[in-house]
């Protein structure tokens, strides 16, 4: 592959990414923006074991910019041995970048000039050896919040501070230095078992932030301030530890969408195109959600009471993990028979209410339109950003990884969510909280000082990201100039 253009005014950068759309859609975007806001040619490296059909659809559309190549990484294999379908989800994407990452430094080398920079998602710290022999900095893109950034910071401290019980098992919530106190219901799976793998994966990524010559945050400044302040000025973050400058450029989320390729995607927006405006609650739970079959029946049966208008995301129960897609999105067996797992008569009974969709939607695009009047979510990152930058608050149904965290975050602290309660010693949501938030979303009183908040959000996002002056803008570029400065 060539890649043209003088190296002091189009600097060569490469990013790698690991598997998950929570991961590649956000580093892919920033890809583009890099190519295109800010002059860069780019490598953008691809682990392709077990890509999804997602994945394959969002990575060869012809959308991409001339100065943005994907190169596919070939695949090693490691479900033979390494990896089976037990293995918990971090652990399994662990190991397969682990495998995935032996060819990295001939992949580099084969590139025609060397990157200037290599960015890299959380899980894929291996590439700092690999970039130290090469002399190459590495930029580590963090795709989760400040919140999650200042507490995987302050993890490996925590984790020589207390030395003989869990987390989980603290009597007071985790004091971290700066900011909010994280509760101990809310901490992120991988850190709620210390004797398991998951753990010792986690802190072994998190360990080696603090080698990145920089940190990219998929936030900006006005979103959880007190948080990004106290990592920049708090002693903590750079007497005890010395952590590398931190860089707010978001929200990196995605730009369009090519929806007329999915005959589901076009039918949801020419279905909400017929409904009034701020209606509709968008049921979506990221790209690894799933439900038990005890959650759906009741999820269906709150909807149908709640007789608000919805579009519904739905897949196939899973009464195993609650990241039951999450290494296939969007091509998911049986999600297309959704009468098959939906209570009897139901899709008859809401046919002229709610829409289900199987499996994926265009995301971006609903929560866009403006029939949409609430987004229920599951809290992943990005679905969050895309929530806020489009002025949509939002029902916080946390399932896996540090969900339960942003959940908090975002009714405590951003106070654009509501979290539906959970009843002592019921393992599911009932029919009858559903029906109530659903209704308070559309119709409460409540709902506006939320959605006031939200439309707040929505103006300093369009400020942070505006070109020039935005505090998102600006911070990328100064990055780039420094790249673009190096001989
Ligand atoms: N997504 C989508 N359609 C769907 C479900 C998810 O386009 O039906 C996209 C969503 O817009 C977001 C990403 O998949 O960009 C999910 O990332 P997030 O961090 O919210 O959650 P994760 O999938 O990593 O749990």
């Amino acid at each position: 592959m060539v890649l043209a253009g003088s190296e002091t005014t189009t600097p060569h950068v490469a990013v790698l990414v690991s598997p998950g759309m929570g991961h590649i859609i956000p580093l892919l975007e920033f890809t583009k923006r890099l190519a295109v806001d800010h002059g860069c040619h780019v490598s953008f490296l691809n682990i392709t074991f077990e890509a999804s059909a997602a994945q394959i659809q969002l990575l060869h559309s012809a959308n991409l910019p001339p100065s943005l190549h994907v190169i596919d990484l070939p695949p090693a294999d490691v479900t033979s041995g390494l990896v089976t379908e037990d293995t918990p989800i971090l652990t399994r994407l662990c190991l397969i970048v682990q495998e995935n990452l032996k060819c990295l430094k001939s992949v580099l080398l084969s590139l025609d000039n060397l990157p200037k920079a290599l960015v890299i998602d959380m899980f894929c710290t291996q590439a700092f050896d690999v970039c130290e022999e090469l002399s190459i900095p590495v930029y580590s893109f963090f795709t989760a919040s400040p919140t999650l950034l200042s507490f995987s910071l302050y993890l490996p401290t925590l984790d020589t501070e207390v030395i003989d019980c869990q987390f989980v098992d603290l009597p007071e919530p985790v004091q971290v230095p700066g900011c909010s106190p994280v509760r101990t219901e809310d901490l992120p799976d991988p850190v709620r078992n210390r004797k398991i793998d998951e753990y010792k994966w986690y802190l072994f990524h998190v360990s080696r932030l603090l080698l990145a010559s920089g940190i990219f945050l998929n936030a900006w400044e006005d979103l959880e301030p007190a948080t990004v302040r106290a990592i920049r000025e708090n002693p903590f973050y750079h007497q005890v530890i010395n952590t590398p400058p931190v860089y707010t450029v978001g929200p990196i989320i995605k730009d369009t969408e090519t929806v007329s390729e999915s005959e589901s995607g076009s039918q949801c927006l020419r279905w909400l195109d017929k409904q009034p405006r701020n209606s509709v609650v968008f049921v979506a739970l990221g790209s690894g959600g799933t439900l038990t079959a005890q959650q759906i029946t009741e999820v269906a049966w709150g909807l149908e009471l709640s007789k608000q208008r919805f579009i519904w995301v739905i897949r196939a129960p899973s009464d195993g993990s609650p990241s039951g897609t999450f290494f296939n999105a969007g091509g998911e067996a049986n999600s297309n028979e959704p009468a098959s797992f939906l209570p009897e008569g139901f899709l008859e009974r809401t046919k002229d209410m709610g829409l289900v969709v199987p499996s994926w939607a265009p995301q971006m695009a609903v929560l866009r339109h403006e029939a949409t009047g609430a987004f229920w979510s599951h809290c992943g990152w990005n679905s969050t950003l895309e929530s806020v930058a489009n002025g949509v608050p939002m029902i916080a149904w946390p399932l896996y990884a540090e969900q339960r965290m942003n959940a908090t975050v975002l009714e405590e602290d951003i106070g654009v969510a509501v979290k539906p309660v959970v009843e002592a010693g019921k393992e599911v949501v009932t029919r009858d909280e559903i029906e109530r938030v659903v209704r308070m979303m559309i119709e409460g009183e409540e709902r506006k000082a939320m959605r006031c908040r939200a439309e707040e959000l929505k103006e300093s996002v369009a400020k942070a990201l505006s070109s020039p002056g935005g505090s998102s803008f600006e911070s990328l570029s100064r990055v780039v100039k420094e790249w673009k400065a190096q001989v």
